[in-house]
């Protein structure tokens, strides 16, 4: 239920869509980014080109597809969705690039799992709006090229690191999607609660925006289990008390932290000292990848002051120990 980025069922695609906003106005926070896309996008139109190829970047949950449908629809434009692990072969890319309107968007999500051939392919299509596609193999082998029609790529990834230099390059337009504030949260639970037609009081939508985890996803999420208790316990209202009551039933944490935040701090404080440790370590200890870690875990414990990067490592804070119910002693290593 915590994790952004677990698998969800057709269920939960069919709720995340339905509460997603689809356009510019309805979309709460990540106001830079969403300043300077419209210039962007209004730019583009007034040029009748394609608008730059547009990359978002951020840990899951923040907003990065519901941004790009949004980009399109703003265009005024088709927009064709698929993933990095979906496009096996330069095929299949070529099919995808093919079928796009002109100045239409092709979004890829998961984009650093592209296979290195298909994101070779990739390069031409991005700059010169040509594939050049090999037919056959052997002596028969013949290299025959198409012309695409302008189009804007938007690509989405957790895992920016993982982007090779020459792909990140052809991005016109880098965007890092940040955590939401709760006040913006709030507002995105209650606009959410709104549409679901369920009365939510505004100390309600406050505890479920601080338990959070400053992402979207898990807000809606947490919003959609909460309204379930409200409708069998109560009488339907969300207020403060049985949203406790039912955080407390789904076990949701205090801050909103999720088990591999918790399990996080608790290297660090049990096996470490409390540190400073490396990054490395500290994944092997909690079976993560650093990358991982870096991008997706370590930016929300910093952002909330629960760990501190120092030259020598990363560091559990007083904040870290409270949470973990743990008294602060003498660090290691000093
Ligand atoms: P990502 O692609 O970054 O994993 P999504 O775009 O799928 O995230 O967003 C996840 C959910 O959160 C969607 O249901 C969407 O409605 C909601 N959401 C994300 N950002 C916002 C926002 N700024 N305002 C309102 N709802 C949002």
């Amino acid at each position: 239920l915590q994790g952004g980025q677990e698998h969800q069922g057709a269920a939960d695609r069919e709720f995340e869509n339905n509460i997603r906003p689809r356009e510019m106005e309805e979309f709460s926070g990540q106001a830079q980014i969403v300043e300077n896309l419209k210039v962007f996008i209004k730019a583009a139109k007034k040029r009748g080109e394609a608008l730059d190829h547009v990359l978002f970047h951020g840990p899951p949950g923040l907003g990065k597809t519901t941004l790009s449908r949004i980009v399109a629809a703003e265009l005024g434009v088709g927009i064709k969705e698929t993933s990095g692990p979906v496009i096996e072969k330069p095929g299949d890319l070529a099919g995808l690039l093919t079928s796009l309107e002109p100045n239409g968007v092709l979004f890829i999500d998961e984009i650093h799992r592209l296979s290195t051939v298909v994101e070779e392919y990739l390069y031409a299509a991005m700059e010169d709006y040509r594939i050049d596609i090999l037919i056959d193999s052997g002596p028969n082998a013949k290299s025959i090229q198409i012309s695409l029609n302008p189009f804007t790529l938007v690509g989405a990834t957790t895992r920016s690191g993982l982007l090779t230099a020459p792909l990140l390059s052809r991005f016109g337009i880098k965007s890092r999607l940040e955590y939401y504030d709760a006040a913006t949260l709030q507002k995105i639970v209650a606009r959410s609660a709104a549409i679901l037609n369920t009365r939510i009081t505004s100390d309600a939508s406050q505890e479920i925006a601080r338990r959070s985890r400053g992402t979207p996803r898990i807000a809606n999420g947490l919003l959609r289990r909460v309204r379930d208790f409200a409708q069998v316990l109560g009488n339907g209202v969300i207020d403060l008390a049985i949203t406790q009551h039912s955080l407390r039933a789904l076990n949701v944490d205090e801050h909103g932290l999720d088990e591999m935040d918790n399990r996080i701090l608790g290297a660090i404080i049990d096996k470490f000292k409390g540190g400073p440790v490396g990054l490395t370590t500290i994944a092997t200890a909690v079976g993560e990848e650093p990358g991982t870690l870096e991008e997706v875990y370590e930016p929300f414990l910093i952002q909330e002051g629960f760990i501190k990067r120092t030259p020598r490592g990363r560091e559990a804070t007083e904040k870290a120990y409270e949470h973990m119910g743990r008294k602060m002693g003498s660090r290691g290593g000093e």
